[in-house]
């Protein structure tokens, strides 16, 4: 019988992704450096505060944020486990609302304003048509998230970056998928003064072969699309019934693509 393997766009066998809150003006250096390095993120806006003379607007959205990833985090910010669970669904379906009308996609992604959260917050976002959700603080490694709506980052920026990013250059082993996963806000680069830390990042993990550099919503589309791949029985075959193409590996043999709206022998 085949021994078949999901695979991530490409192939590949790791991943990286980025995620930036609160829409700070200095998102537009931080884009600057991961579009020159090729790498992708996830940038989390509150619509209610964009009138802060230290937020970008929202008329740059579109452009600014091209090819990353608008999500939501909340309309104003608030401390969301002190508030009725009402007030919470408003704070995220409005705030969808308002990025959907910028970005003309559906903003399916969230963080959680000072990382606040409970259970019942948790079992309230599918119905609000969140997929994730971030938490803060970091798990130094590079696991999918067993749980999205706990979803915790390698790492903050601040915390070990060049050291967590050697080790996940150094990862070769293909009997895993891996991903490193860095979140931060671009303003604090100014007030620590060291925007040449992520700019040596990117530099040091751009343009590698065995990375997918995505953005954090592509990473669970990427991983549900696959599960919703039918295989025969005996997996001699397997038909492909989403819209974007998936890659697998059989026999330990390079990956293979299959296409969306495919049967494809294996
Ligand atoms: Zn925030």
């Amino acid at each position: 019988m085949n021994k078949v393997y999901c695979c991530f766009p490409g192939g590949k066998h790791k991943a990286l992704t980025m995620s930036y809150d609160d829409g700070r003006t200095q998102d537009r250096r931080l884009i600057d450096i991961f579009n020159r390095y090729g790498i992708k993120g996830t940038f989390h806006l509150n619509s209610g505060l964009f009138d802060r003379a230290d937020r970008v607007t929202p008329k740059e959205i579109p452009t600014l944020y091209a090819g990353h990833e608008v999500a939501c985090h909340t309309v104003t910010h608030p401390t969301i486990a002190r508030c009725p669970l009402p007030e919470v669904a408003h704070e995220v379906l409005a705030d969808r609302i308002f990025l959907e009308a910028h970005t003309g996609y559906p903003v399916r992604g969230l963080s959680y304003p000072n990382g606040s959260l409970s259970p019942e917050i948790e079992a309230l976002l599918p119905g609000l048509g969140i997929r994730y959700s971030r938490v803060v603080g970091s798990s130094d490694g590079f696991a999918l998230p067993e749980n999205p709506y706990r979803w915790q980052a390698t790492c903050h920026h601040n915390h070990r970056l060049l050291e967590l990013g050697e080790q996940f250059l150094a990862l070769y082993k293909k009997q895993y998928l891996y991903l490193m996963y860095v979140w931060g806000h671009s303003y604090e680069f100014d007030d620590k003064g060291n925007w040449d830390l992520i700019e040596d990042f990117c530099r040091m993990m751009g343009g590698k072969e065995d990375i997918w550099y995505c953005t954090n919503i592509q990473l669970l589309d990427c991983l549900d699309d696959y599960k919703r791949l039918q295989f025969a029985a005996d997996n001699s075959f397997v038909f492909n019934p989403n819209a974007r193409d998936c890659w697998i590996s059989v026999n330990d043999q390079p990956a293979r693509r299959i296409p969306a709206g495919q049967c494809v022998g294996l």
